[in-house]
């Protein structure tokens, strides 16, 4: 923690060491011409928890056991015992003289299966075009199979021909050397999923044509009741300073000699001054369902330092954690413009010679 405010002698004396460390044979500016301004910096965060009451019917598969859960008439009457913090994980209650079972409209815990529409399987075609000859091409003597069945009771499996082009007796009309040896001259062949029945077993139902309820999860009845929830939720709220943190410097104050100051839900402190008592007033208000809050805030007062004389620079001085005085010099506002105005000047007098070269 460090002390109090910086005095104008304190911060003179830190310039005056800076200066005469770093500007051997480099004529800066003494420290009685600094001008110098404070700057109060106030941060924090206000981390409160707002209580959340909800009340829902649930419904849950077969017989819950409720019988550990705290019993409420009204929800907003209930008083949390002092081992009920809901903050992390939030209180469940039952109201009082709510639970019931009721059966589910399954019936008996199951319903039909949804993928066979309860019928154990599904359908599928017997045969399938041949591959080999696409049934175009099953018979070379196609026009003996007049008045003749067109498919055999139960389609012929699919042959495995060693020379496609090779030719087959033909069940259909019993001409050697005719058919595809894929079809044996039928131009379809045995499906391969049902192997010809025309129905697949269903899996999902294991074949039985009903499913578990998803409803009551196969119990056939469910629980009922009114619940109760009681929640915590926590959120952290930043403060932002009154007067912003000097740009130039903004990172360097993070390791700053911060006076820290955690209040709790406790009155602030007594050497807070009057612009951040009205600065933080707006994040003390209290929330709608507040039920805990801690407040923590942070000081540092930054005197910038401007020599009057030569406008190039700048000082800023402020506490450290070992509450000694850091100085950082930065280029003014001033000083960055004549910088780039030299820039430019280079960069005019560099073109210039340029061309005065090329046009040589
Ligand atoms: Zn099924
Ligand atoms: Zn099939
Ligand atoms: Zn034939
Ligand atoms: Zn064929
Ligand atoms: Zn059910």
């Amino acid at each position: 923690m460090a002390a109090e405010d910086p005095t104008d002698d304190e911060v003179r004396a830190a310039l005056d060491a800076f200066l005469k460390r770093g500007g051997k044979g480099r004529p800066g500016p003494s420290p009685t011409d600094f001008v110098l301004t404070r700057v109060h910096l106030l941060e924090g965060t206000v981390t409160r928890s707002v209580e959340d009451r909800t009340e829902e019917t649930r419904h849950r598969p077969g017989t819950v056991d409720l019988s550990q859960r705290p019993l409420y008439e009204v929800l907003d009457d209930y008083k949390l015992g002092p081992h009920e913090t809901p903050l992390d994980q939030p209180l469940d209650l039952v109201r009082r003289g709510t639970v019931h079972a009721r059966s589910c409209d399954c019936g008996n815990g199951r319903r039909r299966c949804a993928d066979c529409n309860g019928m154990t399987y599904r359908p599928c075609e017997p045969a399938q075009v041949c591959a080999q000859c696409q049934g175009v091409t099953a018979c070379t003597q196609y026009l003996k199979h007049g008045g003749l069945p067109g498919t055999p009771p139960r389609p012929p499996k699919q042959g495995r021909p060693i020379r496609p082009e090779e030719r087959v007796t033909c069940e259909g009309c019993h001409s050697p050397d005719s058919a595809c040896p894929g079809c044996r001259g039928w131009g379809k062949v045995r499906c391969t999923d049902c192997e010809a029945p025309g129905r697949i077993p269903c899996t999902p139902c294991g074949r039985t044509g009903t499913v578990r309820c998803a409803t009551c999860a196969g119990h056939g009845h469910l629980t009922s009741w009114t619940a109760g929830r009681i929640k915590w939720t926590s959120s952290a709220e930043a403060v932002t300073s009154p007067v912003p943190r000097p740009r130039r410097v903004a990172t360097e104050l993070d390791s700053g000699g911060w006076h820290q100051d955690r209040l709790g839900d406790g009155p602030l402190p007594d050497d807070l001054s009057p612009g951040h008592r009205d600065a933080l007033a707006p994040y003390l208000r209290r929330r709608k369902r507040e039920t805990a809050r801690q407040v923590s805030i942070q000081r540092l007062t930054v005197v910038k330092a401007t020599p009057s004389a030569s406008g190039n620079q700048e000082f800023y001085v402020f506490r450290n954690t070992e509450g000694r005085l850091d100085v950082v010099r930065r280029l003014s506002e001033e000083g960055r413009w004549k910088a780039s105005l030299a820039v430019a000047a280079l960069v005019a007098l560099a073109v210039l010679v340029l061309v005065l070269i090329l046009t040589l």
